[in-house]
């Protein structure tokens, strides 16, 4: 069993202009595992992947991968240099540029290494067969493959997923975030998933963190979580799951 967590954010905190909006978030994440942040809109999920990803600063707080912090008191690795990938809802894929050179976009290397990068990582996201292709080509789902590729290039060690999948229609979406699951777990990614969907929390984590006004108020199982929730506000927030 691994012991050191892929992601562990520990203590982190952050104000704007005064208001706190994350408030003392910890949380750790075992190689090839998926934790759900879940909460209301405006609870501070979205601030909480932007620190992680460098893009934020926090006010307090370590953050560490693979054991190695690349965030604290007194230093910060820049967010290029961060072994994260991210995706977000609007995961917008360069349209002059082809599938392959969307893929390569970044990538250092001979042009014929380049090309059997691009090649495997689009067989691994079932895009293979699009290597030439043009976005504007493509479904949304296709699309949202190919941003899967191109993230996962650089072979980040955690990624960080911001509501990636409420673009899509209802059946492509269960399709795609299962294979998309499939495939992080496979390299052994860490995943932090944001939603604020309890039903797509439940499906998809292994742990799930409960957030409200900036805080983490419970951790634990999805069935735990829905079979227990901490108080009334918990247990009425997972009662209109779909
Ligand atoms: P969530 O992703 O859970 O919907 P966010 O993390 O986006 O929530 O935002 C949490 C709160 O912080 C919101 O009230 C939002 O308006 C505020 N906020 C986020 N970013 C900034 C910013 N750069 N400046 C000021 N307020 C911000
Ligand atoms: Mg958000």
């Amino acid at each position: 069993m691994p012991s050191v967590p892929r992601l562990e954010i520990s203590h982190i905190a952050k104000s704007f202009g005064g208001r706190s909006v994350v408030d003392d978030v910890s949380l750790s994440i075992l190689p090839g595992q998926v934790t759900c942040l879940l909460g209301p809109s405006g609870c501070g999920k979205s601030t909480t992947l932007r620190m992680i990803a460098g893009i934020e600063g926090p006010d307090a707080g370590t953050i560490r991968v693979d054991g190695r912090v690349i965030c604290d008191d007194g230093h910060a690795t820049p967010p290029e240099k961060r072994p994260i990938g991210l995706m977000f809802q609007d995961f917008a894929l360069f349209p002059h540029l082809s599938v392959a050179r969307n893929v390569a976009f970044g990538m250092k290397g001979s042009k014929t290494a380049q090309r059997a990068a691009v090649v495997d990582l689009l067989a691994k996201v079932g895009m293979g067969r699009h290597i030439d292709r043009y976005p504007h080509e493509l479904s949304g789902g296709e699309q949202q493959r190919v941003a899967l590729a191109r993230a996962l290039a650089p072979r980040p060690r955690v990624m960080l997923m911001d509501e990636p999948f409420s673009g899509l229609d209802d059946r492509l979406r269960d399709e795609i975030r299962d294979q998309t699951l499939d495939v992080l777990k496979a390299e052994g990614t860490a995943v932090l998933l944001v939603t604020h969907e309890p039903g797509e929390a439940m499906r998809m984590a292994d742990e799930i963190a409960l957030m409200r006004d900036g805080r983490i108020v419970q951790r634990g199982a999805p069935y735990n979580i829905y079979n227990t929730p901490v108080d009334r506000q918990a247990a009425a927030f997972f009662s209109d799951i779909n």
